[in-house]
């Protein structure tokens, strides 16, 4: 494991080369700040229809709202393509290819790993112990000078659970490099998000989505919260106009009504509580995991054969039985009263 020394972290130390050193496109609306009425300067359409004009490359109006919502300065918030163009922004900016290495805890998202291998960036897994939290013994053996990023998901994706913050934390504290933490399910936890923990930090990295709790999936927004320092670095490689007009309006609009992700944070959350009570009752249920997110896991008697059965009775769940860990389980995403019930109808017939 690259130790940590010193308590500061250089973060332009950790950057590729070529990242540090290269000119980021400047496209006109980066140029122009300011009031204007005649826009001559981007070779749009000047003639109005809804989308006729490029959006704000930055989004500042979804992070002055977001950033006050989260208790971050706007400068900490990057926005982007759902979570995966974080993911992989992060990884490009950091790790250099056939030579790097990000950390990942198995199970988890598989997203990191695909992004890793794509950039030809080495993975280094450890395995979560028995009870899917962080195993510190192992982790500090994994690690090597070539490690730059480690992915930790809290909640995690697929097992549910939160990993203990006080181990996270020992890794963040230990580790020199950047530490993601993946909270896309924050919102159906008990457990506070990491970001006021920035201050203490300068390494931590936080994603979140709008894509569960928020329930705008199809919009594909994803937050990034970390320092302005490594937040310019994802801003110099990101596509200029990643996010369009319309997400950057809708998400808006989700921001100035809160209350309709609370209500139906709180829908799911007693319809988890509910779900898990009913499937526990289950002969061919063996264990219901303890969940932080807005889904189940479940080990079954037998996993594909379950799967197959609710498959032809049009219920699909995630089979996860093939996953480190997870032999025999089925991933559950707890849905509408009616739609958790006729899962539980079904399972009672087989
Ligand atoms: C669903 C999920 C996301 C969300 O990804 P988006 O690209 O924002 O839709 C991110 N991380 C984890 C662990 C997830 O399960």
């Amino acid at each position: 494991m690259c130790a940590r020394k010193r308590n500061t972290i250089d973060i332009n130390s950790l950057v590729r080369r070529n990242v540090l050193a290269m000119k980021p496109y400047s496209s006109a609306r980066d140029e122009f700040h300011g009031e204007a009425e005649v826009f001559l300067d981007a070779n749009e359409n000047p003639y109005p229809s809804p989308f006729n004009r490029y959006p704000d490359p930055l989004q500042w109006k979804v992070k002055e709202k977001l950033a006050a919502i989260k208790g971050v300065d706007p400068k900490q918030i990057f926005l982007g393509n759902g979570s995966d163009e974080p993911i992989d922004l992060i990884i490009r900016a950091f790790c250099e290819p056939n030579q790097d290495s990000v950390m990942i805890t198995e199970p988890t998202y598989g997203m990191y790993k695909v992004a890793a291998d794509v950039n030809a960036v080495n993975v280094q897994p450890v395995l979560l112990t028995p009870d899917f939290d962080l195993d510190l013994d192992a982790i500090p053996n994994t690690f090597d000078a070539t490690t730059k990023v480690i992915f930790l998901c809290s909640p995690n994706n697929p097992t549910g659970n939160l990993l203990t913050r006080t181990k996270i934390l020992e890794v963040v504290k230990r580790f020199y490099g950047l530490v993601v933490i993946d909270e896309a399910y924050i919102d159906f936890s008990k457990s506070k998000s990491f970001i006021p923990e920035m201050k203490k930090y300068p390494n931590l990295v936080v994603l979140q989505t709008f894509s569960k709790a928020w329930g705008l999936a199809g919009l594909r927004l994803g937050m990034c919260f970390a320092s302005e320092e490594i937040i310019n670095i994802l801003n110099k490689i990101k596509y200029p106009y990643n996010v369009n007009i319309k997400t950057q309006e809708l998400a808006i609009d989700a921001l100035d009504n809160v209350y309709r992700k609370d209500i139906w944070v709180d829908e799911i959350l007693k319809e988890r509580k509910a779900l898990e009570s009913e499937l526990e009752k289950l002969p061919l249920v063996e264990k219901v995991f303890p969940s932080d997110a807005n889904f189940l896991l479940v080990r079954v008697k037998d996993a594909q054969s379950t799967y197959q059965y609710l498959m032809n009775n049009r219920i699909i769940v995630r089979d996860r039985s093939r996953v480190n860990l997870c032999y025999n389980c089925l991933r559950i995403t707890v849905g509408t009263p009616e739609e958790n019930k006729r899962l539980i109808e079904a399972l009672k017939q087989l």
